[in-house]
């Protein structure tokens, strides 16, 4: 499943969330430390395709 990146416009607290599509695609996403809904995606690390261990 992947991993999406949110930030709390209110607080500023950064946190991940492990989120199938159809849960990411409801968009409710609420902060974990305060509990507003003023919650946006940020770009996720998860992205970087530099992973050349075998
Ligand atoms: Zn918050």
């Amino acid at each position: 499943m992947p991993t999406y990146e949110y930030r709390c416009e209110v607080c500023k607290h950064t946190f991940s969330l492990v989120q199938t599509l159809a849960e990411h695609d409801r968009g409710k996403v609420i902060c974990p430390k305060c509990k507003k809904k003023e919650v946006k995606q940020t770009v996720s690390t998860f992205l970087t395709q530099t992973s050349r261990k075998s």
